[in-house]
């Protein structure tokens, strides 16, 4: 089966479409390919009013029996996963397989949080207080989700909200609304109306929900520049926040790897999703005694690695999502290449009006060049030379962000001291990328404020409430 035109908002239990529509491009040709409703701000109102709505009476169903139709949900997800794949593609550029493991990590994600028990907690010190302290769901939560791991990171919102007994109105990118307007075409029959909500729009619409009296909460995944801005709105009326923002990770590469295992990994880790991922690797910290013999392992693979239309066999890395983003990246090499750096180029690329831009290693930058400074959000990796783990380690702590990080090396304990010294929410050791629904998720500094998946994450969608009950004294 195929998904072929027809794009519509789920509001209300019933499939809408919109007096305006969006043009959503396919990035490995810059044409657009299909329309997706532009949102007006009545329809906005209608799928809010039947969030609340349908919150009261969701609030109240047992948490076995939402966590049953997440499960529907995530075998109807997986039923469609190969029809997905291809819009997928077709929409945000991935290859296929990237695009199946995409829907497939949101099936895992649905799984997951239909497992999850949230604790009751009683307290009997026997001073004549008996006390329960439980978590109660918030209210309809706003969700708004990025471009670059579309489906994803909406799921990341969808399982652990509507599994606490919220209800929510969700709004993809512009760039990427397809894919979850077909989930909302998908799912509607499994959740009760207007439990879930997809919504599509412009620039406009953004702003328009997080200023809404009646969202309870927002959870926001994107650049930090715009989390600001959502911060700024929620606190007009005090909704709960959770904000996944943006980063500039840092990998730290000891002398003792074994080099010829960790430059595939590491190469990944900086590039898979051309290099749109917020954890991936942004500045490659390499310790002197290697840094040549790693440079020329990365730089092979950057010459050998295809990039082009994720459709083609043989792809590896895509185009970037979408022609802002290309021209953000384009300026950043551009500035590089001005300011007298040392590019190494990867593979040539399609010249196709796509938005295609090839691997780009830097030879080791001055730190304050804005290749190292700014996160690139594309496939521009600077190459940084280190000498001691002191310095390296108040290099990579050097920056407004604090999203993950990565330290490879064939001593575990030391990448593990190491590890323990940097101002991140995560670090992996000898892997990148790794993401568990079990594990909490949460940004330090200007990367994040609250915290995705594990329970940690669902309690982000609840409230405790403590009912104290006096207790006759024996
Ligand atoms: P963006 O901030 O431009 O847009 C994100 C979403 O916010 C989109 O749906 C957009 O339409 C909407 N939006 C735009 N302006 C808004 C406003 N004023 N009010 C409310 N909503 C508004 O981000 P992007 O370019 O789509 O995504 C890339 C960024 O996201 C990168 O910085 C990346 O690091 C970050 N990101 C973070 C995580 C994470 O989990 N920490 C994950 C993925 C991406």
């Amino acid at each position: 089966m195929d998904f072929h035109g027809n794009y519509r908002m789920l509001i209300a239990g019933e499939m809408v479409d919109a007096d305006r529509s969006l043009d959503v491009n396919n990035p490995a040709s810059g044409r657009p390919f299909a329309a997706a409703p532009d949102c007006s701000a009545e329809q906005l109102d209608a799928a809010v009013d039947a969030a609340a709505r349908a919150f009261r009476t969701w609030r109240h169903v047992p948490l076995k029996k939402r966590q049953a139709m997440l499960l529907r949900a995530a075998d109807v997800l997986a039923d469609n996963v190969d029809a997905l794949a291809r819009l997928f593609t077709q929409e945000q550029g991935r290859p296929i397989e990237g695009a199946r493991s995409e829907i497939m990590t949101g099936v895992a994600w649905l799984r997951a949080y239909a497992q999850i028990d949230v604790p009751v907690q009683t307290i009997d010190k026997g001073d004549g207080q008996w006390i329960e302290v439980s978590h109660v769901p918030l209210g309809v939560v706003c969700a708004i989700s990025p471009w670059n791991f579309p489906v994803n990171l909406s799921i990341w919102k969808i399982a652990p909200a509507l599994a606490a007994g919220n209800t929510m109105v969700l709004k993809p990118s512009p760039f990427t609304p397809l894919c979850m307007l077909k989930i909302g075409e998908l799912l509607r029959d499994i959740f009760p109306a207007g439990v879930l909500n997809i919504i599509s729009g412009g620039d406009e619409l953004g702003p328009l929900m997080t200023a809404h009296p009646g969202f309870a909460k927002i959870s926001f995944t994107g650049s930090t520049a715009t989390g600001k801005r959502v911060m700024e709105s929620a606190a007009q009326d005090l909704k709960r926040l959770t904000l996944e923002l943006g980063g500039n990770d840092a990998a730290i590469v000891m002398p003792d790897v074994d080099l010829d295992d960790v430059a595939p990994k590491i190469f990944m880790g900086a590039f898979f999703n051309t290099a749109q991922i917020c954890i991936a690797t942004k500045r490659l910290y390499i310790h002197d005694a290697i840094y040549d013999a790693l440079k020329d392992r990365l730089s092979k693979l950057a010459r050998m690695i295809k990039v082009g239309d994720g459709a083609e066999q043989g792809t590896v890395l895509g185009p970037i999502q979408n022609k802002r983003q290309f021209e953000r990246v384009m300026a950043l090499i551009d500035d590089a290449r001005a300011q007298g750096l040392s590019l190494i180029e990867g593979a040539p690329v399609p010249e196709n009006g796509g938005y295609f831009v090839p691997v780009t290693l830097v030879d080791n930058p001055p730190e304050d060049s804005r290749v190292v400074q700014e996160e690139a959000f594309g496939p521009i990796l600077p190459l940084l030379r280190f000498s001691h783990v002191d310095e390296v380690v108040a290099r990579a702590n050097d920056s407004e962000y604090g999203l993950a990080g990565a330290v490879w090396s064939a001593d575990v304990a030391q990448a593990v001291a190491i590890a323990k010294r940097l101002e991140t929410g995560t670090v992996w050791i000898n892997q990148n990328l790794k993401m568990r629904p079990d594990t909490p998720f949460a940004g330090h500094k200007q990367s994040g404020f609250g915290i995705e998946n594990g329970l940690e994450g669902m309690l982000e969608y609840m409230a405790p409430q403590a009912i104290y009950v006096p207790k006759p004294q024996a």
